[in-house]
């Protein structure tokens, strides 16, 4: 072992979290305060939309997104291959069918091409999910889903910061899902947010947050008097929880510098070896929020030896992810799914490894990260 060990990921945590968890701690509002929703507004004006609904996770503000756009039992919704299950997980909650569609494979996102073929009047939503954080090609998949009058909802989970021309990543389509999970780009321990400028929709997603009641708790004309409307979940996002967020996201620029410039640092010492595949940061309009480094091994190097000699090196990867999600035993028994469908989102599981350049990783670490990968690879 050379020096201390490089985790993959590391919450961001100092005394202005601690300070701002312990005055919410002091005071009897852990719900429904004002912590939610300036950390709301601050999101919002963040991303750059009207609305922005905080939730308690990524796949709450998926399932919300959904079920408050109409998507029930009989609709069906195009996921890509290769992404986290709570993609199509959320698609299932609603009760509808998930048509998985294959990834490119410069950049892993959902390929307008296979897309364009799988299109029906049948298919209601389109969720595209921005691969690591690099922005899906979002002008040719608008093009297809205004053509068959399909809702776009971007899964946002890695893309914090990234942007497509002039917009951010969460303003490309009819709403886009945040993550706030420990070791994504920012945290609020768990959490999510919806962004979005359809302010009926975000009404909607704000009452099925929180069981369809009618009225917010501070609006009540009596205490504990209300109806309800809808059917809703509990889904909403604590106190704590927000005050978090509003210190991580007055960092969040910073982490977005710290995490490019290491993502460069780490392109050009590994741009020479011809045995891997580096995925881009940047492609047409799209700019990535560098969620991670993802090398792609050629077919005669084994991952689990490069794995075992990173592990012995002290140093932290993830792997995104261990299967193509219709292949995950769930899907692949549910619907019959089989590997000849999904080749490209199938090889990108079985052979890609994820490096971090999180705002925990040093340039050091980064040059230590790259002697790693060519001892692992034998360069
Ligand atoms: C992490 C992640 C999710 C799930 O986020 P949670 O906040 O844990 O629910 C969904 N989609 C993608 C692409 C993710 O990386």
């Amino acid at each position: 072992m050379t020096g201390q060990s490089i985790p993959f990921g590391r919450p961001m945590i100092d005394d202005r979290e601690i300070s701002a968890v312990s005055e919410v701690l002091s005071q009897p509002k852990l719900v429904h305060g004002d912590r939610t929703k300036d950390f709301e507004q601050a999101f919002a004006a963040f991303v750059g939309t009207e609305h922005a609904v905080a939730v308690s996770s990524c796949t709450a503000g998926l399932h919300l997104s959904l079920w408050c756009s109409g998507i029930g039992p009989g609709s069906k919704v195009v996921v890509p291959a290769m992404t986290h299950v709570a993609t199509a997980h959320a698609v299932e909650l609603c009760g509808a069918e998930p048509v998985f569609v294959d990834v490119e494979s410069d950049t892993g996102n959902l390929d307008p091409i296979q897309l364009d073929a799988v299109m029906s009047p049948s298919i209601d939503t389109i969720l595209v999910v921005h691969y690591l954080g690099l922005p899906c090609a979002m002008d040719e998949i608008s093009a297809i889903a205004d053509g068959f009058s399909a809702t776009l909802i971007e899964d946002c989970a890695l893309a914090v910061g990234a942007t497509y021309g002039a917009r951010k990543a969460g303003h490309l389509s009819t709403a886009g899902c945040f993550s706030f999970y420990p070791v994504k780009h920012m945290t609020t321990i768990e959490g999510g947010m919806v962004t979005l400028d359809d302010g009926a929709l975000a009404d909607s997603i704000r009452r099925r947050r929180a069981f369809g009641y009618d009225s917010h708790p501070d609006k009540r004309k009596a205490p504990g008097i209300y109806d309800v409307v809808d059917l809703g979940m509990n889904y909403r996002m604590n106190e704590v929880e927000a005050a978090v967020g509003l210190q991580q996201l007055e960092k969040v620029e910073g982490f977005l510098e710290t995490r490019a410039r290491n993502h460069r640092r780490m392109a050009e010492g590994l741009a020479s070896i011809e045995s891997i595949r580096l995925l881009p940061d940047a492609k047409g309009s799209a700019a990535s929020s560098h969620y991670c480094f993802n090398i792609v091994l050629e077919s005669d190097i084994s991952r689990d030896e490069v794995g075992r000699t990173l592990n012995e090196l002290g140093i932290g990867y993830s792997i995104h992810y261990p299967k193509a999600v219709p292949l995950l035993e769930y899907y692949a028994t549910k619907y019959g799914h089989t590997r000849d469908r999904f080749p490209v989102a199938a090889t990108l599981a079985e052979r890609s490894i994820s490096l971090p350049v999180g705002p925990h990783v040093s340039d050091q670490d980064v040059d230590r990260m790259v002697e790693g990968v060519r001892d692992a690879v034998g360069v």
